[in-house]
């Protein structure tokens, strides 16, 4: 077993509980060198079709026949997608060009909020049917990779090269940066959003204690995240990629916990101020959060 972050290949059983789904147990497990975690086995492509497409974006299919997905951009406070738009704002990434390809899309928030600071966008999918409904619904370029290259056979170039919450659920996201660079030209900036799901802060503490708790009980969840990382061990993953760092920014979510406050639901309510205490505690030090916001520029070879 390889870790996907740093090369490395000891590990160590890591602390969250086994997860069956699609009759398969998954199991997690810490590189001793980098401390990032990984899942094992990697899902198939069946189980990657099970997790994926419009199964996973519901909003979509709630549209009736020839109604377009209309965006709202005011995202509740600490949202991983708030946090995108907020730092493509704050770090001007307008100052590097006019050209963005969103990478994993999705329902193309991305692509709407930068359009609206004079971008051109293109948003690519992984599956060639996701992406065709998702260009129906929002009228954006959205393509999967292969009508991409079709219809752009030259290899478009692009100033921008975004990824939000896509490297995670890679099972070779090394490779996978290489696979972009010919969408790159040498100034392209790569901007990239992503969970930091073994980092330092108390929401990360209490689900661990919660974990714990569970035992070896295991869960039933979609295993879509291949590797966990930390403050660390995502940069490590970016300077092994061959970047040049610009930003690197950590930020801290309500996710999992919930993002509004109930009286009618204690617990929940509960778990809603011990986030919120969280990312209060967490402001105390730059290192610390959940989520993390990267952008650099390849490495010249010479
Ligand atoms: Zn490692």
């Amino acid at each position: 077993m390889e870790c996907l972050i740093c090369g490395g290949n000891n590990f160590k059983p890591y602390y969250y509980p086994p997860n069956i789904f699609n009759n398969k147990t998954f199991t997690y497990h810490e590189c001793t060198s980098c401390y990032s975690a990984r899942i094992s086995p990697f899902p198939n492509d069946e189980d990657m079709a099970l997790m994926y497409g419009s199964n996973d974006h519901a909003y979509l299919l709630s549209l009736k026949d020839g109604e377009q997905l209309s965006y709202s951009l005011n995202y509740p406070k600490y949202n991983h997608q708030g946090f995108q738009l907020h730092f493509f704002k704050k770090y001007n990434y307008k100052q590097y060009g006019t050209t963005l390809l969103d990478i994993g899309c999705g329902s193309g928030f991305y692509m709407n909020y930068a359009q609206n600071f004079g971008f051109t966008c293109y948003g690519i999918e992984f599956s060639e049917d996701f992406a065709k409904l998702l260009r129906a619904k929002t009228g954006l370029d959205i393509y999967g990779f292969k009508e991409f290259s079709e219809r752009f056979p030259g290899e478009k170039k692009f100033d921008i090269i975004h990824l939000g919450h896509v490297l995670e659920h890679s099972i070779e996201p090394k490779q996978f940066i290489e696979s972009l660079k010919k969408y790159a030209h040498p100034e392209t900036v790569f901007v990239v959003d992503g969970p930091l799901e073994k980092n330092k802060c108390l929401s990360r503490f209490i689900i661990k204690c919660g974990s714990l708790l569970k035992g070896n009980r295991s869960n039933t969840y979609h295993p879509q995240h291949i590797t966990f990382t930390d403050f660390n061990s995502q940069l490590t993953f970016f300077e092994r990629a061959g970047f040049t760092k610009l930003n690197y920014e950590v930020q801290e979510q309500m996710f999992p916990f919930p993002s509004e406050f109930k009286i009618s639901h204690p617990f929940r309510s509960m778990l809603f101020l011990l986030a919120r205490l969280s990312i209060n505690i967490s402001k105390l030090n730059s290192k610390w959060g959940n989520v993390f916001h990267y952008a650099g520029k390849l490495k010249r070879k010479s």
